[in-house]
């Protein structure tokens, strides 16, 4: 996560029922549900992330670069993890574990730029949309906006 001072001050404050998203993104959204994203050695769950980001690629129209850690591909992944999402040059960039959610929270980044308010809202409302069981899972344990999936 980025340094920014905008980040929600709890998970409760950015439950939105209301945001749209697009058709396209709810069905590819649950055909990567299909796949068991949590299911799988660290570079197989990779893979699957993988799939999705070329379809959100395709989905908005935007040519983003994702690039791991490489302990990830080598079947490496440590309790925590993170990201950050680089404007100018289009990348996302994860590390230290596979999330879903870390995933998505930089992919709010590329569409909402640097607010971390947003990309938060965009994520992690999607997050529970599509998966609202590992969501409540989760919920319990969060630190102000951090879900640690
Ligand atoms: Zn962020």
């Amino acid at each position: 996560m980025m340094q920014q001072q905008d980040y929600p001050g709890s998970i409760d404050e950015i439950l939105d029922d209301t945001v749209k998203y697009r058709k396209s993104l709810i069905k590819i959204m649950n055909r990567f549900k299909s796949f068991d994203p949590w299911d799988g050695t660290p570079a197989e769950k990779a893979a699957k992330l993988y799939w999705l980001h070329i379809r959100l690629c395709k989905i908005y129209d935007k040519k983003i670069y994702l690039s791991w850690d490489p302990a990830i591909i080598m079947g490496v992944e440590s309790k925590n993890g993170g990201g950050w999402y680089q404007h100018l040059d289009r990348h996302i960039h994860l590390y230290g574990k596979v999330s879903v959610l870390t995933f998505l929270h930089e992919w709010g980044h590329v569409l909402y730029g640097s607010s971390e308010y947003a990309a938060c809202w965009w994520s992690i409302n999607l997050f529970r949309k599509i998966f609202p069981k590992n969501f409540n899972k989760l919920r319990h344990r969060a630190q102000g906006h951090l879900l640690a999936a």
